[in-house]
């Protein structure tokens, strides 16, 4: 399916007003461009119709000049949207192809020449009929209606006010011919009317997928650090006022920790910004892969981290600290400059009765102070 016809189908598009003045000159160029095709559908649409109007006229059933006549009000219709859309007059309106309108001026020429020349009846009655079903893809609900009582008004004045035998000619070969023609090529309408909606079904299938993708990214970019993928100061600091709350209701221990790289700023001086970056990223993958899937991990703000730990009792946290302290000190940093060294010091401290975070973060923000006092690399227990 084209750009043209997955466009003709965008149900966000119909709702949206008028853009003309905000779009950008490339939108308003591909629009215009997917109006064209669908202008050339419904031109070469009109001459397939005269074309089986010119077989009746072989027949005698129907003036010669019948189909000749359609195809001229049919293209002159063509033309007179094509030139309002290459104005850019439709952008002034919500549903860009006019679809409600060209579709009532083509209802309106099909009664008109259903009144006229109603020896071939039954094609223009089709047409109608594929004409209405083509714009209910696309128009509002409410346009819809509008557009059926319309057609309803048309139809009533054709078959309650003249007295016109509406025809379907089958009385020789080439009647038939053109009667079989006309009830393919309805057929093969809604054939395209079905391929058009399913087409519709897909794309907004596709489009529910990328959205709820798109959300989910915005969900996590919301949530986590960009540097260092561990959960932003939000949402660490949320976590921890429900683990809080988890602790009180199952009267179980909770510990948190502090954690500050030593001398970072020398790291910092000595190797490049983007180098400690680089050591901030890498100090945060060995926290996620020492730490238990329970525990949350968050960057409290610049090289300082809050490490939520429920369940952990004091000795438990501080052991699992120190541990963590252990591996930081003993991995190679090597990599990034080969008189690196990167320690860490962490000030721990366990949920009392009736603590609130504050005072819980204080706590452990002064054990950290003490840790840095008594020389750095070490855990210090609130
Ligand atoms: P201490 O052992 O007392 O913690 O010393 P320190 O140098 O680590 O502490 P200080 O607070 O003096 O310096 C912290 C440095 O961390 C300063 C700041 O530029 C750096 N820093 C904070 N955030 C980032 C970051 O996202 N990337 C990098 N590369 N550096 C950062
Ligand atoms: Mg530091
Ligand atoms: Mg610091």
């Amino acid at each position: 399916m084209g750009t043209a016809a997955s466009s003709f189908l965008n149900p966000i598009a119909a709702e949206r007003v008028d853009l003309s003045s905000t779009l950008s000159p490339k939108t308003l160029a591909r629009r215009a461009k997917q109006r064209r095709q669908i202008q050339g559908m419904i031109a070469v649409s009109y001459l397939v119709d005269a074309l089986v109007l010119l077989i009746y006229a072989r027949a005698d059933t129907i003036p010669l000049s019948v189909g000749p006549a359609y195809a001229a009000t049919g293209l002159s219709s063509v033309l007179l949207y094509t030139m309002l859309s290459e104005l850019g007059f439709n952008d002034r309106f919500k549903d860009h192809y006019m679809v409600a309108q060209q579709s009532t001026a083509s209802m309106a020429i099909m009664i008109a020449f259903a009144y006229v020349v109603p020896e071939a009846g039954v094609m223009f009655l089709c047409t109608l009929f594929t004409v209405f079903a083509f714009s209910s893809l696309r128009s509002t609900p409410r346009q819809t209606a509008t557009i059926w009582i319309a057609m309803s008004l048309g139809l009533a004045g054709l078959f309650l006010l003249t007295d016109k035998p509406m025809s379907m000619p089958h009385g020789n070969y080439l009647e038939r011919m053109a009667t079989m023609l006309v009830f393919i090529l309805t057929i093969g309408r809604c054939m395209f009317i079905g391929i058009f909606s399913s087409a519709l079904k897909q794309s907004l299938y596709q489009s529910g997928l990328k959205l709820k993708e798109a959300y989910k990214r915005i969900e996590e970019l919301a949530e986590l650090d960009e540097l260092t993928g561990s959960f932003n100061r939000r949402s660490i600091m949320r976590m921890l006022g429900e683990e809080i709350d988890r602790a009180r209701r199952n009267g179980a221990p909770c510990s948190i920790a502090l954690i500050d790289l030593d001398w970072f700023k020398r790291i910092n001086d000595a190797f490049g910004h983007p180098t400690g970056d680089e050591v901030l990223r890498t100090f945060a993958i060995t926290v996620f892969a020492n730490v238990r899937p329970v525990d949350r991990f968050g960057r409290y703000g610049g090289e300082e981290f809050l490490l939520v730990l429920p369940d952990a009792s004091q000795d438990g946290a501080c052991r699992m600290l120190d541990r963590l302290r252990a591996i930081i000190a003993d991995l190679d940093w090597s990599a990034f400059a080969p008189s690196m060294r990167v320690t860490i010091s962490a000030g721990v401290a366990t949920l009392r009765p009736d603590e609130g975070p504050d005072t819980f973060l204080a706590r452990a923000d002064s054990a950290l102070y003490a840790a840095k006092a008594r020389g750095r690399d070490r855990i210090a227990y609130a």
